[in-house]
């Protein structure tokens, strides 16, 4: 679905039919101690863009709301994992980068 500011999230999740206006973020809802979310959060969350080039299905991602740089304003901070090989990601447009080597060793397998 998309944010209020035009980019796909499939965390975004908003019903405007029948009279509702239910909007939410259900990445920033499975984290309990986060603030809260609010729709200005999509306009520079680096979320879709991470999901853009990364669609592999083993990242995991947590989100929480945090503070910029002089406290003036909120952000969405992101941190990601590898649910196969239980990595840290720190590059999340990337990924682990494991699953590649893995597509390899089963086309090979597969190959023999
Ligand atoms: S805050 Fe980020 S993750 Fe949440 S709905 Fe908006 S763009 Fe998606």
């Amino acid at each position: 679905m998309k944010t209020p500011y035009g980019k796909e999230c499939k965390f975004y999740y908003g019903d405007y039919a029948r009279g509702h206006a239910t909007q939410e973020c259900r990445l920033l809802a499975n984290n309990s101690e986060s603030e809260k979310w609010f729709p200005a959060l999509c306009q520079t969350c680096p979320v879709p863009d991470i999901l853009r080039v990364n669609q592999c299905p083993q990242l995991h991602l947590y989100a929480r709301v945090d503070k910029t740089l002089f406290g003036l304003s909120k952000k969405v901070v992101v941190e990601g994992f590898c649910e196969r090989y239980f990595l840290e990601t720190h590059d999340l447009r990337a990924g682990c980068g494991h699953c590649h080597e893995l597509d390899l060793e089963e086309f090979e397998i597969a190959d023999s």
